[in-house]
C-alpha cells in the first residue's frame, strides 16, 4: 500500500539495480513518488584528473542504468541533473515535496564530508536521509568501531572483526516495479508529460532555464585527459537545448565536448554487461574454485583477462560486491574437486582485501591520501616531483636539483621509459584504463623503491587520472603497499623489469600489443630490445636510441642504492604524522 512518502533516490556508488539495500529501503517506505536521480557532483572533475575512459564508462553505466529503469517502470527514467549537489538538492527537494532522501553511504572520506553537508541541509528542511551500506561486503563505519578506531592495516585483523560480525548479507532481487516520479498534483502518468511537468519545476535554476543555453556549463572538463596529453583547455558544451527529454537525459562524451576517438572502449559499462560477465565467470566453477591471485598472468590483456575484471563495476556500483561474493560462493560448490584456494588468495579473499582498505581509508580520512599527515605511512625522502593546479601554476615546486625524476616521471606517465614491460603496461593504462593487478606491482615498484624512488603520491596521481576502477582507498592503499610505505614491509622483494614477466609470458604479447614499434624483435629481446645486437635491431625495424628509448636509468645501479635509502629511511623511523614531517624538517637519508 502506498504511503505519503516522496522518495528522492540519489544514485552515486550504485549504477544498478540488482542487490540494491539502499533502493530496497526507499521501495520499504512505500512511496507515494520516487525521483531516480544522478546529479553531477563537480568532484568528478574538479578534484580529480577524470580521464575520458572513466568518463566513458561512467556515462554508459548511467545509460545503462536509465534504460533499467525504463525497463522495469515504463514511464520512468534516470533523471540527470547539473550542479553541485549540496546546492541542487536541496532546490529540488522542495519543487518536488520530497520527504525523503534516500542514498547508499559512500563511506570515502570526500563522500562523508559531502553527505555531511547535503544532512544538514536536509535537517533545515525536514527531509528525513536513509543511508544505508550496500558498497563493501561490511559497513565501514561498524568494521573501524569494532577495531576501536583504528585502521585495519593488515587482513588477518580484518578476517577476525568480520568472523564476529558473521556473514555477508545475501544478495537482494531487483524490484519489480517502482513508483513514478510524478510531481505534486500531478495527474499524468506518461513520460514525456512527466519529464515536462519536471522541467518546469526547475524553471529560474541556474542550468535549466528551460529555454536551452549556449556557451560553458557548469562541468568544466579542462583537466580531461586524451590519450595521456593534456589537451589544452577543453571546456564543456551543454547541449541542452531545452526541450524536457534533453534536460534530463544522460550526456555523451561527445555532448560533454570530449573526443573519445583515441581511447579504447575494451571495457564496456553498466549493469547488463557486468551481470553477464559474473553469470560467465561463475559458469566456470573450476575457475572460481581454483582462483590463487599469485598464479593468474599480468601478461594477459583485457580482452581475455586472468583474473575476473571486475573492478570497474564494482567500483561504479554497477555489480554488487555482495553478489559477486556469493556468486563465487555457489559455483565453488559445484566443484567436484571442492574449493581449492582460500583467502586472502581466492577471489573472496580480493574481495576483502577490498574492504579491507575501504577501513583503513575511513579510519584515517584525507590524509590517507598523502605522506603528510598520514599515521600509517612511513616517511621516505622521495622525490617528490612538481604538482602543477589546472592552470599550470606550481603549486609545489621541486626540491633544487630533482630536474632527473621530473623527466623520468613524465617518460613513465606516457609509456616511453626503454622498459619494454613497464612502458607496455603504463599504455595499457593509458589507453584502456585497466592493467592487471600484477602489472601494477610492478609500475608502482618501478616508479618508487625500485627504480626511480618518486613519492607514491605521483604514481597514485597518475593512476587517478586513467584507471576506470580507480578507488579512493584501494588506490593509495596498493600504492603504499607497493612502496612499503604501509601494509608491506618485505622492501627486499623486487620485480624484475625483464625477469619477472619473462616468468608468465616469454613471448612478450603484451608488449607487442602496446608498444608495436618492439613488435617483431625476437622473444629472446623482447623485455630488452636495447641488449639486440645492432643487426637484430635492424631486422626488426626499429633502432633502440631512435625509434624506441633507451632505458632511461640503469636497473640494477638504481635497484641497490633504492635498498640502502629504503634500509636507512627504516631505521629513521619517521611517519607522515611525526612532527618533524609535518614541521617540514625530516632528514634526507
Ligand atoms: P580480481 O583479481 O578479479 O579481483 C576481484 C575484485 O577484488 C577486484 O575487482 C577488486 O574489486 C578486488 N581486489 C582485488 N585485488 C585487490 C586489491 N589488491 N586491493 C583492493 N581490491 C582488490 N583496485 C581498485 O579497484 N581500484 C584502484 O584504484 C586500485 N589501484 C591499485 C593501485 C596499485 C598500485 C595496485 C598494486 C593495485 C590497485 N588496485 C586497485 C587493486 C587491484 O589491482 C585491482 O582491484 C584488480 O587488478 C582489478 O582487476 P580484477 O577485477 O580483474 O581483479
Amino acid at each position: 500500500k502506498q504511503g505519503a512518502a516522496r522518495v528522492l533516490y540519489w544514485f552515486r556508488t550504485d549504477l544498478r539495480l540488482h542487490d540494491s539495500p539502499a533502493l530496497q529501503a526507499a521501495l520499504d517506505l512505500k512511496p507515494a513518488a520516487l525521483f531516480p536521480v544522478w546529479c553531477w557532483d563537480p568532484n568528478y572533475v574538479y578534484k580529480h584528473r577524470v580521464g575520458i575512459n572513466r568518463f566513458r564508462f561512467l556515462l554508459e553505466s548511467m545509460q545503462v542504468l536509465s534504460d533499467q529503469i525504463t525497463n522495469t517502470q515504463a514511464n520512468s527514467q534516470l533523471l540527470v541533473v547539473r550542479g553541485e549537489p549540496t546546492e541542487l538538492l536541496p532546490e529540488l527537494w522542495k519543487r518536488w515535496k520530497i520527504t525523503h532522501l534516500v542514498i547508499e553511504k559512500d563511506p570515502s572520506a570526500y563522500g562523508r564530508r559531502r553527505d555531511a553537508l547535503i544532512k544538514e541541509a536536509a535537517a533545515k528542511s525536514k527531509v528525513e536521509i536513509v543511508a544505508v551500506q550496500g558498497h563493501h561486503l561490511y559497513d565501514p563505519e561498524d568494521v573501524v568501531k569494532r577495531n576501536k578506531g583504528k585502521p585495519t592495516m593488515a587482513i588477518s585483523t580484518l578476517q577476525k572483526i568480520v568472523a564476529d560480525i558473521g556473514d555477508v548479507p545475501k544478495p537482494l532481487d531487483a524490484p519489480k516495479d517502482l513508483p513514478l516520479p510524478q510531481p505534486e498534483g500531478s495527474k499524468t502518468a506518461k513520460l514525456p508529460d512527466l519529464l515536462s511537468e519536471l522541467a518546469k519545476s526547475l524553471e529560474g535554476l541556474p542550468h535549466y532555464t528551460g529555454k536551452g543555453r549556449e556557451g560553458p556549463a557548469d562541468v568544466d572538463l579542462n583537466s580531461a585527459t586524451l590519450g595521456g596529453q593534456r589537451d589544452g583547455e577543453l571546456t564543456c558544451y551543454d547541449t541542452l537545448n531545452g526541450d524536457a527529454s534533453s534536460l534530463f537525459s544522460v550526456p555523451t562524451l561527445a555532448s560533454l565536448g570530449m573526443d573519445a576517438s583515441k581511447v579504447r572502449d575494451t571495457i564496456k559499462g553498466g549493469e547488463v554487461e557486468a551481470l553477464k560477465k559474473l553469470g560467465n565467470i561463475c559458469k566456470d566453477a573450476e575457475y572460481v574454485a581454483t582462483f590463487a591471485k599469485p598464479k593468474t598472468s599480468p601478461g594477459q590483456d583485457a580482452s581475455d583477462p586472468s583474473t575476473t575484471l571486475l573492478s570497474p563495476y564494482l567500483k561504479f556500483g554497477c555489480l554488487s560486491v555482495r553478489k559477486l561474493w556469493w556468486d563465487a560462493e555457489e559455483a565453488k560448490k559445484k566443484y567436484k574437486g571442492g574449493s581449492k584456494t582460500a583467502p586472502p588468495e581466492n577471489l573472496n579473499g580480493q574481495l576483502l582485501f577490498r574492504d579491507m582498505y575501504a577501513c583503513a581509508e575511513h579510519a584515517i580520512g584525507d590524509a590517507f591520501n598523502q605522506v603528510r599527515g598520514n599515521s600509517v605511512c612511513r616517511y621516505m625522502d622521495w622525490y617528490l616531483p612538481t604538482v602543477y593546479d589546472k592552470d599550470g601554476q606550481a603549486i609545489m615546486p621541486r626540491p633544487p636539483g630533482d630536474e632527473v625524476s621530473e623527466a623520468r616521471l613524465s617518460a613513465y606517465k606516457m609509456g616511453q621509459t626503454g622498459f619494454p614491460w613497464i612502458d607496455a603496461l603504463m599504455r595499457q593504462l593509458r589507453l584502456e584504463g585497466w592493467m592487471h593487478h600484477l602489472g601494477r606491482h610492478s609500475v608502482a615498484a618501478f616508479l618508487t623503491r625500485g627504480q626511480c624512488w618518486i613519492s607514491w603520491e605521483r604514481g597514485a596521481e597518475i593512476f587517478d587520472e586513467y584507471l576506470i576502477d580507480w578507488d579512493p582507498c584501494s588506490n593509495p592503499g596498493n600504492w603504499m603497499w607497493l612502496s612499503c610505505s604501509a601494509f608491506f614491509t618485505q622492501y627486499f622483494r623486487l620485480y624484475g623489469l625483464a625477469t619477472f614477466p619473462a616468468k608468465y609470458d616469454k613471448t612478450g604479447a603484451l608488449v607487442r600489443k602496446y608498444c608495436p614499434e618492439l613488435s617483431k624483435f625476437p622473444d629472446k629481446y623482447i623485455y630488452e630490445p636495447f641488449n639486440a645486437p645492432i643487426e637484430v635491431q635492424k631486422k626488426a625495424g626499429c633502432i633502440v636510441g631512435r625509434d624506441y628509448p633507451f632505458p632511461m636509468l640503469d636497473e640494477k645501479e638504481t635497484k641497490t642504492e633504492n635498498m640502502q635509502r629504503i634500509k636507512a629511511c627504516y631505521q629513521l623511523g619517521l611517519f607522515g604524522d611525526s612532527k618533524e614531517v609535518l614541521e617540514g624538517k625530516a632528514e634526507a637519508v
